[in-house]
């Protein structure tokens, strides 16, 4: 199953390797030798977790109907337009950010906020529906952003 995620996230414009930038970018202040291969191993370690696959499973399916409408209104208009109090996206992605303990909640808020390389893509496409895409990538990379962090102080 890790393998028809990875390949979804790719389907979907999100290859492995602009998460781990993410992650690259997230732990770098904390980590001075890390490196982007270092990264890319922590996101793969995150998708392996069944959870976590399940929650980007869901996503993106509804990502993928509301762009073919074709959920029921008045859901499809409110995941189609990524309405400011819908919320549930957030709410699945805490499913992923909530594996290696609260530190992946602090991350996932400081990319939520600042938005780099790829959440920003993805968020101003304009045929393509990424609700719940962009919280998953954050998500994801807040994770591995924080398992990298757990393992550090552990080694
Ligand atoms: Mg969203």
């Amino acid at each position: 199953m890790k393998d028809i995620v990875v390949e979804l996230l790719s389907e979907r414009g999100v290859p492995l390797s602009e998460i781990a930038h993410l992650v690259l970018e997230l732990q770098k202040p904390y980590h001075p030798g890390l490196t982007l291969d270092d990264c890319h191993s922590s996101v793969l370690a995150v998708l392996d977790k069944r959870e976590v696959q399940h929650a980007i499973l869901t996503g993106v399916a509804l990502d993928v109907l509301a762009e073919q409408q074709v959920l029921p209104e008045p859901l499809c208009s409110i995941v189609a337009r990524d309405a400011f109090l819908y919320g549930i996206d957030e709410i699945l992605a805490l499913g992923v950010t909530n594996i290696y303990g609260t530190i992946g909640l602090t991350n996932f808020g400081y990319l939520d906020k600042t938005k780099p390389g790829i959440l920003r893509e993805l968020n101003s496409h304009r045929e393509r529906v990424h609700t719940f895409m962009d919280d998953l990538v954050a998500a994801l990379a807040a994770a591995a952003a924080s398992r990298l962090a757990h393992n550090r102080r552990q080694g």
